[in-house]
């Protein structure tokens, strides 16, 4: 059948950019569709801007494998597109003797997972790198580093449309059906005006909005479920000031979050968090901002006691797109392709939280391998 594209990817984040230009690449007609007026306005831009090394996630699970697959790519995609980044490190801190056992299993971890050249550091070696770090041990990720998320999906975007690929913004897919025989019809709404476009391919990168993409689609498998969204709010301060640090800093991760952590930008300025607030809506809003003022500064003391008073301004939050309730074990990311739902020609990405960033050009290799470029 005639069809109006030959592919489409819903959403200008930074997965569905990262994927819509490896397919152009491979010589795909590629069209993006984005509601908002530009790319990257929600999670891509609402996060800690940190390449991850690869060292927390199971062994075997997609996000392990595509974080360090990612990560050794987005280096590279940064030094020739000149993104700019900072192979800053890392120091993972205990602050008691009873987190050191933590350290040792997060090494564990991130050796099967192939990252192996995490340092285990003394007190006194801390001392001598981040002498305002409190801490009795810690393990340095020299090869965790930040990146400038803006300008990275600028690169993209580039060169999807060096490709030959586009854009349409202000444009929100609706309804989404299976045609007979293969392809797919979307409704698509832009200003007030709803079209119906047709495509050979379909990838679902929305989101916080996958799920509801997901679900416009009928013809999946009997047993097959989508994935439901659990959003989890993660709230970040600003640290008003310099920061004396020339690394990350990183506290014990609990099961559902990394924990408070000191993250820095390209300029050098400091930011903390995200913590953590299940919620059952998308509001950004940044809740109780007193009292989680006075969290944060108790948890950010327990490595930096020198933590200037009123020094944290309120400044960002970011929703994480958990496909897991509160209180259950974590899931993977969640990339289903036809084996998963039966729709040919239609791959959907669920669930990808941090470290999506970091994964992203894996995970649009991984795609496009699952459409059989
Ligand atoms: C608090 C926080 C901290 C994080 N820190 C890190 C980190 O340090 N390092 C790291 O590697 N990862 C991190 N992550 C994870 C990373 O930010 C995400 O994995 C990544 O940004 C997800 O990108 P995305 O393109 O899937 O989603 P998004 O950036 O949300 O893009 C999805 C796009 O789809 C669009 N869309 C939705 N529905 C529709 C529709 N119906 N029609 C048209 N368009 C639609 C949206 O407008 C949006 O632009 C963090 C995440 C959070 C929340």
């Amino acid at each position: 059948m005639t069809v109006d594209i030959e592919t489409v990817v819903i959403g200008a984040g930074a997965i569905g950019l990262a994927v819509a230009a490896e397919l152009a690449r491979s010589g795909q007609r590629v069209l993006v569709i984005e509601r908002h007026h530009t790319f990257g306005t929600e999670t891509s831009s609402r996060n800690s801007e940190v390449i991850h090394a690869g060292i927390y996630y199971p062994e075997g699970s997609l996000r392990a494998e595509l974080c360090v697959e990612g990560r050794d790519r987005l280096y590279a995609f940064a030094e020739q597109y000149g993104v700019p980044v900072n192979r800053c490190g890392k120091l993972l801190v205990a602050t008691t003797e009873a987190e050191i056992a933590g350290l040792a299993a997060i090494e564990a971890k991130a050796a099967r997972n192939g990252v192996t050249d995490l340092e285990r550091l003394s007190r006194e070696d801390v001392a001598r790198l981040e002498p305002e770090v409190r801490c009795v041990a810690a393990t340095l990720s020299p090869s965790t580093g930040i990146i400038d998320g803006h300008a990275f999906m600028a690169a993209l975007e580039a060169q999807l449309l060096n490709a030959g690929g586009e854009v349409a913004f202000n444009a929100e897919v609706v309804g989404a059906a299976v045609l007979p025989g293969e392809g797919f019809r979307l409704s698509v709404s832009s200003s007030g005006d709803v079209s119906e476009w047709t495509c050979a391919r379909l990838v679902n990168a929305a989101g916080l909005g996958a799920s509801r993409v997901g679900r416009m689609l009928d013809g999946a498998k009997n047993d097959y479920t989508v994935p439901g969204l659990y959003p989890a709010k993660g709230h970040y301060f600003a640290l008003s000031g310099r920061a004396p640090f020339k690394h990350l800093i990183y506290p014990m991760p609990s099961a559902d979050a990394l924990g408070v952590h000191l993250t820095l930008d390209m300029s050098g300025a400091a930011r903390f968090g995200p913590d953590i607030l299940w919620q059952n809506d998308l509001d950004y809003g940044f809740a109780d901002a007193d009292g989680r003022r006075a969290s944060f500064a108790a948890e950010i003391r327990r490595y930096w006691p020198a933590l200037p008073e009123d020094a944290l301004m309120p400044a960002y939050t970011g929703i994480r797109p958990k496909i897991y309730p509160e209180g259950t074990p974590p899931a993977d990311f969640a990339i289903h392709g036809e084996a998963a739902h039966g729709i040919p020609g239609f791959v959907a990405l669920y669930g990808i939280e941090s470290p999506g960033l970091t994964s992203s050009l894996a995970i649009g290799v991984r795609v496009a391998q699952i459409l059989g470029q």
